[in-house]
């Protein structure tokens, strides 16, 4: 929390943005994924980002976590810290309190390293738990906590369905004491009807445990549960935003009016 706390929104504020710019390379030509945004995040929301495809969603969600050292530009303040200028130390600390959900859990898991060990690496490498018999039990616990049992330890990734391994994910982020969660899209790679049961774990993890979610996502009917505030992005920029319920229910911009009549698209 802020020491230097003013206003009501200043202390609310986990995560401070202004005018954050990402900008990419290519060739001779210069993408602008993100085109000066402000907006903050409150600590305990769940805060939405809507958008079509291209629309710089994933390029916003992982510049807020330092992810995008070369591209991004302008100010994001998580506390004290200024996210985009870390030193080492400070960057390690960061990597602890703030973790990203990614879309595809295949992708982002060792396919050569148990369940198991996966998680114990991430608690020792961040000072979670020592020796042994510490690090089997916090798995154990946090395999527990998904949902999944303990035995699941035991298992590679290709022997888990595509929920299992957002569960394992999930515990992944979570199990360093994580507080911000910035989830891609963390459902599309899987079949519809396990997306609902990971949301709702998802949802029930951020309530029971304070966490602050930054959720990204283009299905509106799921981001009308998922999300207490709504950012609508288009070309880069911010086009709308407010109380989910009012955004999605009675969009003022046309772009959202837009979205909000699109089929789904794939
Ligand atoms: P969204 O997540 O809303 O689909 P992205 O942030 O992935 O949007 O992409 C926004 C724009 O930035 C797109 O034009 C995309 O092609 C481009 N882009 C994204 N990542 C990169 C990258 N690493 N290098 C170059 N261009 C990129
Ligand atoms: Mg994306």
């Amino acid at each position: 929390m802020r020491e230097t706390a003013t206003g009501e929104t200043a202390r609310e504020a986990l995560m401070d943005v202004r005018g954050l710019w990402v900008r990419y390379r290519r060739g001779r030509q210069t993408v602008e994924a993100v085109r000066g945004v402000d907006f903050e995040v409150r600590r305990g929301e769940c805060l939405g980002i809507v958008g079509e495809s291209g629309s710089g969603k994933s390029s916003l969600g992982r510049a807020v976590l330092g992810m995008e050292a070369e591209a991004a530009s302008g100010s994001v303040k998580y506390g004290g810290l200024d996210v985009l200028r870390m030193g080492r130390a400070e960057r390690r600390e960061f990597r602890r309190k703030a973790q990203m959900v990614f879309q595809d859990p295949l992708g982002s898991l060792n396919p050569r390293m148990k369940i198991g060990a996966a998680l114990g690496e991430v608690l020792k490498v961040h000072g979670v738990a020592r020796g042994k018999e510490d690090v089997a039990r916090r798995v154990a616990e946090w395999l527990e906590t998904v949902e999944l049992g303990e035995e699941y330890a035991d298992r590679f990734p290709h022997e888990l369905s595509g929920g299992q391994r957002q569960r394992v994910n999930l515990a992944r982020s979570l199990c360093t004491g994580a507080e911000f969660l910035v989830a891609d899209e963390p459902v599309s790679a899987l079949d519809v009807s396990v997306q609902a049961r990971i949301l709702k774990l998802l949802k029930d993890l951020q309530r029971s445990r304070g966490i602050t979610l930054l959720f990204i996502g283009h299905d509106l009917a799921v981001m009308k549960h998922m999300a207490d505030r709504v950012l609508v992005m288009n070309s880069g920029e911010i086009v709308e935003r407010g109380a989910a319920a009012e955004v999605l229910g009675h969009p003022r911009h046309e772009y959202t009016r837009e979205l909000l009549a699109a089929v789904p698209r794939i």
